[in-house]
This record gives C-alpha cells, structure tokens and sequence, in this order.
C-alpha cells in the first residue's frame, strides 16, 4: 500500500486549492523534499480527506491542487473516548500515542483517589499531549485529529464515559464478567474506556462508577500495568467492533 504523504489541515479547500503553511510547508518542501506534481493527502482533521496534487512549493506556501475529497478510510466503525487516570511520571506519553495509533477519538484526562502524580497546573501537560496526538495522528495516518481534554474529577469522568452506548469500567477486582463476555450483544456507535491509576479503584469510587451506569469488566486474571490496560482493552474492543 502506497502511503502517500498526508498532513492535518485546519481550513477548508478554497477555489479548488488548499495551502500548507508553516511547519507543514517545511515539512512537505525541506524535509520531504515535495516537488510540484507529486501527489499527498490533506486531512481536514474530522473524517474527510483530500487527494492533491501539489501545484507550487515556496518555503512557507505549498500550494495544493484538490483532484479528490472522501470520507478517510482510516477510522475505527466506532467512535472511543478513553477515560484515563493521571499516570506517573510520563506514562500518559506513552498512553496516549498508543491510544491514537490504535484509533481512539478522544482522551479524558482524569484525576482519582489513588493518583500518585497531582499537578496542581495541567494546562502544559495537556497541550503536550495534545502535540504527542497530532504527531501519532500524522504516522499511523488518522482521519480524525484525536482531542485530549483537561483534566476533569473521577467523578465527572464517570458520568461522561456513562453517555456513550458502550460504556466500559475496567476494573482489576471484576471477576464475573470478562470483556468478551460484556460484549456478546455487539459494540454500540460510541464506546467509553474508563482505566484506572497504578492504585486501581477506591471501592467507593468502583461503586460510583457502576450506579452511574459503566459496565464493571474485567481484562483477565492478571493485573495489567495502567499503561498496558488501555492498549490491551482498545485492541480488544477494536476486534470486537470489527475493526481487525
Ligand atoms: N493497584 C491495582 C491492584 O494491584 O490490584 C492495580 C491497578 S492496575 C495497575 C491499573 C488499572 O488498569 C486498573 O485500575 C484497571 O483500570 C486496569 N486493569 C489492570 N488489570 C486489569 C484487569 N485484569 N481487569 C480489568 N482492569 C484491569
């Protein structure tokens, strides 16, 4: 498969045409050297993209013919939201490229009880996450630039990840129902995972997490690192939906 050189675009094509600008210039002109002619991808970041032809290379303007547009054919059938506790130390770079690569849409930040790292200011760490999804986003070829949100409460996380259709608590003291059983009935439109701290779940909190409406599942009989648990639980419920 030819992956043609593909860059996130904020705008819409105008008169036929789309430029990059900025580091997308210096990318597509110094670093790849494009030449006019040669063909890339534009993505408009949610789910539509488009087959150019590049038309002139300035330093800081590469102008892109559009021959193309289509839906991009590189999303998962469902849209997944990760609810993830705050990690330490800079696990949540690791999670959230991972996340990305394996076709999650959003990620919900969230600080629990058992939260070992507690930064009061999160703003920069989300910003760096944010750059950590556009730049995994680019590699594996997404068709959606994924979003990662501020830091919310477990509470807030909870009731948010309970709005979608599948809505999944992957708790390390289930042990009736394994995810394969939660999903016999199918894989609704829009999945919610909900994954824990390297402190797991306060019992008070597994029980919140449940009243709001979550499906408590289990990945198995081991205990998985936090930053195993959601690569392990995305792949599984990719597979479910269809995906692979
Ligand atoms: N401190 C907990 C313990 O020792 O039991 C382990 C927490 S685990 C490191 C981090 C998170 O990964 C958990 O809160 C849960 O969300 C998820 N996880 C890990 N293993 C799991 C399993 N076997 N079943 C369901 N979730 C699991």
């Amino acid at each position: 498969m030819i992956v043609m050189p593909r860059f996130f675009v904020a705008e819409q094509p105008e008169n036929g045409v789309l430029t990059l600008r900025g580091d997308n210039a210096h990318h597509a002109g110094r670093v790849l050297r494009l030449h006019p002619g040669e063909s890339v991808t534009l993505c408009d970041g949610k789910g539509t993209d488009f087959d150019c032809t590049i038309e002139t290379v300035e330093k800081d303007a590469v102008v892109c013919r559009v021959q193309d547009s289509h839906p991009a054919e590189t999303e998962p059938r469902q849209q997944l939201t990760l609810f993830m506790a705050l990690p330490k130390s800079d696990k949540m770079d690791f999670i959230v490229q991972k996340a990305v690569e394996l076709g999650v849409r959003e990620i919900v930040p969230y600080l629990s009880k058992n939260c070992v790292s507690r930064p009061d200011k999160t703003e920069k760490k989300v910003e760096r996450w944010q750059k950590i999804a556009l730049e995994a986003a680019k590699q594996c070829g997404r068709g959606y630039l994924p979003v990662v949100h501020a830091v919310v409460s477990f509470e807030q996380a909870a009731e948010q990840a309970a709005q979608s259709q599948t809505a999944l608590f992957f708790y390390e003291n289930e042990r009736q129902t394994g995810l394969h059983d939660a999903l016999s009935d199918g894989v609704g439109e829009t999945v919610s995972l909900l994954i824990g701290p390297e402190g797991g779940f306060a019992p008070e909190e597994a029980a919140f997490a449940v009243q709001s409406g979550l499906k408590s599942v289990s990945l198995g009989t081991r205990i998985l690192r936090c930053e195993t648990a959601p690569i392990a639980a995305l792949a599984a419920v990719l597979y479910a939906g269809g995906n692979m």
